[in-house]
């Protein structure tokens, strides 16, 4: 008896074979050139500055480091599939989990088969080919289901969709960018594509097993089920289930690169080839750089990054961005999944990329990254959408509340336009060393224009200055000298604004020798840590919750103890997502804290940043409502935050959202407070 194994063009004639080469060629050829179309497209873009690529080369050739960034980034995104079992779309994770590693299994299982045809040594046999045989076909089924689930999961979607387009118009909904899914017919033909060359290649199976039997038939177990149930085949009814099966196959070598579908080979460019850039820090524009292209930011595609124009044709226009955007959710025309369509669309018709996306839309985004980090396939919206805001700000097309917060910045140092001195009231009565007295200090205290300003800020920077004196920490303020870090005015696009006050801040550093930096604002903190290495200033950055959790670990604080259900904290875009912390808050309130729907690196935004603090708001467009609503929802009598920001936005909200239930906002570091003192210490108040 031979050993089982597989025959290749079983029953085929020379000119069969011959006829089969002719068009699998026709058609890879066809793959090939739409793809070289796109790549054109990609190369308008600027070469990528962060990746080590061999000197004048794209990003294809990498050096030895930048291989292994690669394939480090292919194994934790692509392989381990990092980003979508991490998803909050609890069914569309396991869903594209099961179609992914099964089509990787057939994209496998195929190569293996063709390097056996074609190669000198011919291993497909004996016991490796049984198990070999066995793995493909029930992969085989677990690919099907989730092609099954995913139509299922696109047809409700479609309903819920046209049930709000029975209501209102659908071209002003798509206008209005309130299709979050859009799973319009290519996404069923997409499937349907899938389903058939799975379903068929099933059937081939069992075709040959009816045609010639063999005795480790056994080790397909669905095939030769299906084999069983079909009975004997001819020779030529197994051709003709071959090339209906090949049909399919070829369907969708042609298709490729013009569906969704593209985004199987995209999303292992885009991933492999991401930039190690921290998801809180923009790209710094250099003046050599303005001089070259005369114009700041982004007005056509062309002023994009190579990367960022091949990461667009990566989406997979799953929504998962759009679910998560604060400003979606309240029915602005801010739509991520969208932004990434208009900028593809933009690449292709050389549009004006503004125009294509839509200023109202682009004002509207807060930079609260939830959409970067839904995205499975790395797009970086909030890269996208500043560029084109810093293009849009130097050709004078911001006005109201936010262009005055520029001029204030601008002219007094601070984001309210108060004076540089006024920045030292909130230390009457408190001894807190200057850093221009020329003290030793181990911790620069960065207080921030709110912090030093807000009535309701104040309390904090009381706060933790009392809780770093009580805890023996040698710290110092800068008082006057300190000057808005500049983020409001980079994320709303002023970006020579930001350079001129990192560098200003910078210099003060270095006078100084600060080493690390205490600060209570999370959008502080994450420009200080960084983006001011681009000026120079290189030092250890920490929110007041990570330092106040490491002196309590010390067991120089004690933690707050709030009572079991009271409490629950808001985590603050910058701190929970961008950068990554949100553990020390929580020890902080010893764990006792009731969780709100969306917390930790998937936190809600409360709407204030990306300059939105100084933008006019709709009263029923408010993130910081819909986020109070879930606050509420907790059913706690205090809500912790530890942002300034979100603090003001939340005041209000918690109000209107809960008039006849009296809510307490405290900072984590006023909980601390009272945990520390007794009454008669004094209060932050
Ligand atoms: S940008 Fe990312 S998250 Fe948004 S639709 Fe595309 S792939 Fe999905
Ligand atoms: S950064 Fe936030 S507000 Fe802006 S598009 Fe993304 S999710 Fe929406």
């Amino acid at each position: 008896m031979r050993p089982p194994t597989r025959d290749e063009f079983l029953f085929f004639s020379l000119p069969e074979k011959a006829l089969f080469y002719i068009i699998v060629y026709a058609c890879l050829g066809y793959m090939v050139y739409q793809i070289i179309g796109r790549i054109r497209l990609w190369q308008q873009g600027k070469p990528v500055d962060w990746y080590p690529t061999r000197e004048g080369r794209a990003y294809w050739i990498p050096t030895q480091d930048g291989l292994k960034h690669w394939v480090q980034n292919v194994v934790v995104y692509i392989l381990a599939q990092k980003k979508v079992r991490s998803s909050r779309q609890k069914s569309g994770a396991p869903m594209h989990l099961m179609i992914f590693y099964g089509f990787a299994t057939f994209f496998l299982a195929t190569t293996l088969l063709a390097i056996n045809t074609y190669g000198p040594i011919k291993f497909h046999k004996g016991n490796y080919y049984l198990a070999y045989e066995m793995f493909v076909d029930l992969m085989g089924l677990v690919f099907l289901v989730g092609v099954a689930w995913a139509f299922v999961r696109r047809y409700q979607n479609l309903q819920v969709e046209l049930g709000s387009a029975a209501v209102e118009d659908p071209k002003q909904m798509i206008q209005r960018r309130r299709w979050p899914m859009s799973h319009a017919a290519p996404d069923f033909w997409t499937l349907g594509l899938l389903f058939m060359m799975a379903i068929t290649g099933y059937w081939l199976e069992a075709a040959r097993m009816s045609a010639k039997p063999e005795p480790f038939d056994w080790s397909a177990p669905v095939g030769h089920f299906w084999a069983q149930l079909q009975g004997p085949f001819s020779p030529i009814a197994y051709k003709t289930v071959w090339w209906f099966h090949m049909v399919w196959v070829f369907v969708f070598f042609c298709v490729l690169p013009k569906m969704r579908l593209r985004h199987i080979v995209m999303a292992i460019a885009t991933t492999a080839g991401k930039s190690d850039r921290p998801m809180g820090q923009l790209r710094t524009i250099s003046m050599e750089e303005v001089e070259q292209t005369e114009q700041i930011g982004v007005k056509l595609t062309k002023d994009f990054s190579r990367w960022h124009l091949m990461s667009t044709d990566a989406c997979m226009e799953c929504g998962r961005c759009t679910e998560v955007c604060p400003a979606w959710n309240v029915g602005k025309l801010l739509n991520p999944k969208q932004v990434v369509q208009d900028i593809r669309g933009a690449m292709v018709s050389g549009e004006d990329v503004a125009t294509a996306i839509s200023p109202e839309a682009l004002w509207a985004c807060t930079t609260c990254n939830a959409c970067v980090e839904a995205c499975p396939v790395l797009i970086r919206h909030v890269d996208l959408i500043v560029d084109v805001r810093r293009n849009l700000v130097s050709e004078g097309q911001l006005s109201g509340p936010a262009a005055t917060m520029l001029r204030q910045t601008a002219s007094t140092g601070h984001a309210w336009g108060q004076s540089a001195s006024v920045r030292e009231d909130w230390m009457k009565g408190m001894d807190i060393p200057l850093c221009r007295d020329n003290v030793e200090f181990d911790y620069l205290f960065w207080v921030g224009c709110a912090g030093a300003t807000d009535s309701a800020a104040v309390k904090t920077t009381k706060a933790v200055a009392s809780l770093l004196q009580k805890a023996g920490v040698k710290f110092a303020c800068l008082g006057k000298e300190e000057a808005c870090t500049g983020d409001p005015a980079r994320r709303i696009g002023e970006e020579f604004l930001f350079q001129e006050k990192a560098q200003q801040n910078a210099s003060v550093f270095e006078r100084y020798g600060v080493k690390k930096v205490v600060t209570t604002c999370p959008h502080c903190m994450n420009s200080l840590k960084n983006e001011y290495g681009d000026f120079g200033a290189r030092m250890e950055v920490f929110h007041h919750s990570q330092l106040l959790q490491n002196l309590v670990s010390k067991g120089s604080l004690l933690a707050a103890k709030p009572p079991r259900g009271e409490v629950t904290f808001h985590d603050p875009c910058y701190l929970g997502r961008v950068n990554d912390e949100s553990d020390a808050p929580r020890d902080l309130l010893s764990n006792e804290v009731v969780e709100p729907e969306h917390r930790r690196n998937k936190t809600l935004c409360c709407g204030a940043g990306g300059g939105r603090m100084w933008m006019e708001e709709t009263p029923s467009q408010r993130p910081s409502n819909r986020r109070a609503e879930e606050l509420v929802a907790t059913g706690a009598s205090t809500v912790a935050v530890g942002c300034p920001f979100c603090r003001i936005m939340l005041g209000d909200s918690l109000k209107q959202v809960e008039p006849n239930r009296e809510i307490r906002l405290l900072d984590l570091a006023e909980m601390l407070h009272d945990a520390n003192f007794k009454p008669e210490e004094g209060s932050t108040a």
